[in-house]
């Protein structure tokens, strides 16, 4: 199996940032100009997710989630079901991003368990792996995002990776204006897939792997380079028709 037949992907991560119009906006900018070869998702607040499918029908723009209960329905006030995305048109959802991590105390057991929670919707998970700058600096990059990955293989088996795309963000690039280097980005990208590929070598070379953090429209070719980088999960620049545009077209250079 060879990198080309992995799906090249581009992720619009909206946080909690935009109005309506906004997303009517930005949505509409992104859907006129298909960047062919890369799949384009727009991860978009929960309130925005039904408007913004109705706007994509005949488009090849995919929508997302940002985020996903653990729980199945019942008294969970609050939350929102991978069912329910599923009914508001969601394709993907992010589960295990670093904010939810450390904002709201996801546990890698919480993480794989909305990973199970989305593929049994028929959505797809976007796993986030990612270490933070003391544990990069202490040499633990490895130790955590095999922690992090082990957890959801656990929790599902290598089969459910064949429907799944994984984004390794280190936490301190995420939002900083640092990125990783080419290099260190793809050195990790590499020990994700040779890990994956322990259990089912198929698989491993199937899954797309995403970059996140701080991707630019200016650093997105030099990042997405990698063998091993199948495109990118974008914060900051997601928020801009052209920049997201240029990402996408990154991939396929
Ligand atoms: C993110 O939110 O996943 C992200 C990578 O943000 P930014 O691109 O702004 O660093």
């Amino acid at each position: 199996m060879t990198q080309e037949i992995r799906k090249k992907i581009v992720a619009g991560n909206w946080k909690m940032n935009g109005r309506r119009a906004f997303a009517k906006e930005l949505v509409a900018a992104i859907a006129a100009q298909p960047v062919s070869g890369c799949e384009q998702i727009v991860c978009t607040p929960y309130p925005y997710l039904s408007g913004v499918h109705d706007q994509l029908s005949g488009s090849a723009l995919k929508l997302g989630a940002q985020n996903v209960s653990e729980q199945e329905d019942g008294a969970f006030t609050g939350e929102v079901s991978a069912e329910m995305l599923a009914d508001c048109g969601c394709d993907y959802v992010l589960v295990g991003h670093s904010e939810r991590r450390s904002l709201y105390g996801e546990s890698d057991q919480v993480v794989a368990d909305k990973f199970v929670r989305a593929l049994d919707s028929g959505i797809t998970p976007i796993l986030c792996l990612g270490e933070t700058l003391e544990e990069r600096e202490s040499g633990a990059t490895e130790k955590v995002v095999a922690r992090q990955l082990d957890a959801v293989v656990a929790a599902t088996g290598i089969a459910a990776f064949a429907r799944a795309v994984i984004a390794y963000e280190p936490v301190w690039a995420i939002g900083t204006g640092l990125t990783a280097s080419p290099q260190q980005a793809q050195e990790v990208h590499a020990f994700i897939r040779q890990k994956l590929a322990k259990e089912d070598v198929q698989i491993a070379a199937g899954v797309s792997i995403l970059y996140g953090g701080s991707v630019k429209a200016d650093n997105a070719a030099a990042l997405f380079a990698g063998d091993d980088i199948d495109g990118g999960l974008i914060g900051g620049a997601s928020l801009d028709a052209d920049s997201f545009l240029a990402i996408c077209k990154a991939t396929t250079k």
